[in-house]
């Protein structure tokens, strides 16, 4: 491409970006050094958004890694179990074997909800593949994991939404008994809240 003095050129869609409408970030490079880099309005989003999700598909990768397969710090990340949790969050289907249709769903999972359920089932599936013997390998091992997540989001994303209610309705009654003589009301009503909270999650 051609430099221009007026423009960059925009860091995600690699088109001309006028400076003066250009946004500024820096990235560090592979070998350390800062660099500014330049977008589109749009472009920056995205580029926000991407880098957001891939923070959190590693760490959700490192957890399981380190919790769950409990490999060591030299080992590395399976690429199956990469692609598995990926095709969970996008809802596309990832060809595995047999179970590749199990979780076909249009929308998929976000990575918040994954982490939860791996975090909820965590010793379930440690006591799961526990005997090494039950497994071919890796990718036998990681998508006997894989079942038991799928086996199990819906029931921790109705859990995870039941709470998010639960808080809203909490503020909407502290809202309503906000004045000074309805003060004690108001306490009795947030014990009763509170306890359902502590049935629910
Ligand atoms: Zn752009």
């Amino acid at each position: 491409m051609r430099k221009s003095k007026d423009h960059y050129t925009c860091f995600q869609c690699k088109n001309p970006v006028l400076k003066i409408e250009s946004k500024k970030d820096s990235i560090i490079n592979k070998d350390g050094k800062i660099i500014n880099k330049y977008f589109h309005d749009d472009c920056y989003n995205e580029f926000l958004n991407n880098r957001k999700e891939k923070e959190e598909l590693d760490r959700i990768c490192q957890y399981v890694k380190e919790e769950i397969l409990q490999y060591k710090s030299n080992q590395r990340v399976p690429t199956h179990l990469v692609r598995r949790i990926q095709a969970l969050k996008s809802g596309q289907e990832y060809g595995v074997s047999r179970n590749s249709k199990v979780y076909g769903n249009e929308s998929g999972y976000s990575y918040e909800i994954i982490l939860k359920t791996f975090k909820a089932k965590k010793f379930d599936i440690i006591r799961g593949i526990k005997d090494k013997s039950k497994f071919k390998n890796d990718t036998h091992k990681i998508d006997y994991i894989m079942v038991v997540i799928i086996n199990n989001i819906n029931d921790i994303l109705e859990r995870i939404e039941a709470k998010k209610s639960s808080d809203k309705r909490l503020n909407e009654i502290n809202l309503d008994f906000s004045d000074e003589k309805n003060y004690k009301r108001n306490k009795i009503n947030d014990n009763k809240v509170a306890n359902k909270l502590r049935d629910i999650w």
